[in-house]
């Protein structure tokens, strides 16, 4: 059987990524999960190791680098994050499509090594709208300026992605986004 598909959903912090994710889980229908990434990031309040990120050292991070653990790897804010192996290859053998909350530098190295997955850039229609749904998420001023600033670098590579979903009505991105993934797997049967 052909591998499930391999779904990448990148773009600016607060542009709704893991609202978009929570929602496809929860109700698309389809077999999917999402790939539990590694980070040296320290956890925020009501985040769970194993749950939201693998939280690991540099050094245990580093290992992990240097034994191949990783699909993917890349620094973001100051901290190292990484797509490991072992959440991805077994499950996409099964069946099961396998969702990457990533950003623009992974989603290349990923592109380049599996050329047929499915690649989505989440954006909205206004750069004020950023600013505000990460306030409304509670982010401090030093952590939405930092990340203003990323979102600036990430939305000039937009072009690279395979569909730009505008997220600025929840309910029609998570049917554009599930529409696609739907026909990923048909083809991938036929
Ligand atoms: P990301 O994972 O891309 O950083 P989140 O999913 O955490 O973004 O969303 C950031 C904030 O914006 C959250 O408070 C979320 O509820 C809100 N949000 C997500 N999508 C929309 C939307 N279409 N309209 C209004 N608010 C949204
Ligand atoms: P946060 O710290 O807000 O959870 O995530 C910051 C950024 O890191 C987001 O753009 C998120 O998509 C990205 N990210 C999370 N996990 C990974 C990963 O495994 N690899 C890469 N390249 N980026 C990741």
């Amino acid at each position: 059987m052909a591998q499930a598909p391999l779904i990448i959903l990148a773009g600016p912090s607060g542009s709704g990524k893991s609202t978009i994710i929570a929602r496809l889980l929860k109700e698309s229908g389809l077999p999917l999960r999402l790939s539990v990434s590694a980070t040296t990031r320290p956890p925020r309040p009501y985040e769970q190791d194993g749950v939201h990120y693998y939280f690991w050292t540099r050094e245990q991070f580093e290992n992990q680098r240097q034994a191949g653990a990783f699909l993917e790897w890349a620094t973001v804010h100051g901290h190292w994050y990484g797509t490991l192996r072992s959440e991805v290859e077994d499950y996409r053998a099964r069946g099961i499509g396998v969702l990457l909350d990533i950003d623009v530098q992974g989603a290349a190295q990923v592109r380049s090594q599996y050329p047929d997955c499915l690649s989505f850039f989440i954006c909205t229609s206004s750069w004020e709208e950023y600013e505000r749904r990460l306030q409304k998420r509670g982010e401090g001023p030093e952590s939405i300026a930092r990340r203003l600033e990323t979102a600036r670098r990430e939305l000039e590579r937009m072009h690279e992605f395979d569909h730009v979903i505008v997220n600025d009505d929840l309910e029609v991105a998570v049917a554009q986004i599930r529409k696609e993934i739907e026909q990923a797997f048909h083809e991938r049967r036929t």
